[in-house]
């Protein structure tokens, strides 16, 4: 594989930009190997500077479901973009947006616009702490609610309500509010609510938690943290930045049915431009200002170009086949997994909707704790191979794969043929 250009790239940008890269997984560092430079993408590919045609499962991370470069919502931001980019005073398409986001998600009463899903947590997190009048958020080990600093705390040796902040500048101050359970347990929810139940302002959770590989809720855990807010007082927040329009159009809480005080989107609802969004009752929403007294702005929120991308992609949505991309989706994962295990590997894949993680462990992967009993030297000889053979994995262990609607039979069968070709 000649990837001489992107190295030549990938060299000059580690001297302008730290690591090369505006967000630190596409370093590739993980995998050891050096990233790609992308010139384009169309549908389910994505061609490399290089020159060479890649079948694409990373999906910018989750934006892309109805593919790349969808000619409706090219068209409704090259449209948009001639109008002007940003004029910094409401325009239509937001109420059209926000009109869509309300009807698609049950418990959205109405929305604010933002522009990123690290935006959308922190502004979700203030409004919760204004509301509660209480200051401590308990969010999961291994969850990930964008880089805002009471998120970027980790788990302590040994307790698990004990943080400590996940990064240099970030002061212990600011983690101390923030409490940490791990996924799937609901004993440690009901633990954490029992110590500290009356200065509990929001609970975060990812309700198919994606940011630690996928892995999805037991039955009832979700309604479990439902039942706890409810009982202690403290808002329910769904980050649903990946799960958005992903696991169903209606999100996590239409397809498990369980309603969060809050709601927190990115990803899908920009259809591949800077967004996030975050949503709720009425009665919460009305703090946030001019409406009320808790303050938060954005000068580019709302804008024209990334409304439009927005609307255009959640059109289509709308009446997308959900449950017909759900099936050809688990039938590829399956015989993916299949083709490993006959290689001797172990394997657990975690599935829902569009998305994938196939773990290369024995043990059935439910938390944190599990997903790091997965090996990542398997992983990083996997991605490395499949990556010669064309196809364009997330280049770490813990990522979920993302599939589009443009994906083709074609696509997955020919992954699978290069699976097949896997040498371990
Ligand atoms: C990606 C992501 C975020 C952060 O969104 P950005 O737009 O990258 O700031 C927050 N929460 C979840 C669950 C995410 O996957």
């Amino acid at each position: 594989m000649n990837i001489e250009r992107s190295e030549e790239l990938f060299a000059k940008a580690n001297k302008l930009i730290p690591g090369g890269v505006n967000s630190p997984v596409r370093a590739c560092r993980n995998v050891h190997c050096a990233p790609l430079f992308i010139e384009s993408a169309k549908g389910s590919h994505i061609r490399t500077v290089d020159g060479m045609d890649f079948i694409d499962f990373i999906g910018s991370w989750g934006p892309m479901l109805l593919g790349h470069a969808h000619a409706d919502v090219d068209k409704a931001v090259c449209e948009a973009a001639k109008r002007g980019t940003s004029y910094g005073a409401p325009t239509e398409i937001e109420v059209l947006l926000a009109e869509k986001v309300c009807k698609a998600l049950p418990s959205c009463d109405m929305v604010r616009m933002v522009n990123s899903g690290t935006e959308a947590t922190m502004s979700a997190l203030r409004l919760a702490r204004a509301v509660t009048g209480r200051n401590k958020l308990v969010k999961i080990i291994g969850g990930y609610h964008g880089h805002g600093d009471a998120f970027l705390a980790s788990a302590g040796s040994g307790l698990a309500t004990f943080s400590i902040p996940g990064t240099p500048g970030v002061p212990e101050s600011t983690v101390q509010d923030t409490l940490l359970v791990p996924y799937n347990d609901l004993e440690a929810a009901k633990e954490i609510f029992e110590k500290y139940g009356n200065e509990i302002a929001a609970f975060f959770v990812e309700p198919c938690a994606g940011n630690m590989g996928l892995v999805l809720p037991v039955a009832g855990y979700l309604q479990g943290l439902r039942d706890l807010c409810t009982k202690y007082g403290a808002l329910l927040v769904f980050d649903e930045v990946i799960t958005g329009f992903r696991v169903s159009y209606q999100g996590a809480q239409g397809r498990f049915g369980v309603m969060p005080d809050l709601t927190t989107m990115g990803k899908i609802i920009g259809g591949g431009l800077p967004v996030g969004a975050y949503g709720g009752k009425a009665e919460y929403m009305q703090r946030i200002a001019p409406a009320g007294d808790v303050y938060q702005a954005g000068t580019l929120s709302g804008n024209p170009l990334a409304m439009a991308a927005g609307l255009a992609t959640l059109d289509i949505l709308e009446k997308a086949d959900y449950a017909g991309l759900e099936q050809r989706v688990l039938a590829f994962v399956k015989e993916l997994a299949g083709i490993l295990e006959k290689k001797g590997l172990s394997v657990q894949y975690q599935h829902i909707a569009s998305m994938f993680t196939l773990f290369f462990t024995d043990k059935p992967v439910r938390n944190f704790a599990d997903v790091e009993n997965a090996s990542t030297a398997i992983f990083e000889s996997y991605y490395k191979q499949m990556r010669e053979m064309g196809i364009f994995l997330s280049p770490s262990a813990f990522e979920t794969a993302m599939v589009s609607f443009a994906h083709t039979d074609d696509d997955f069968n020919k992954t699978l043929d290069c699976a097949k070709k896997l040498k371990f």
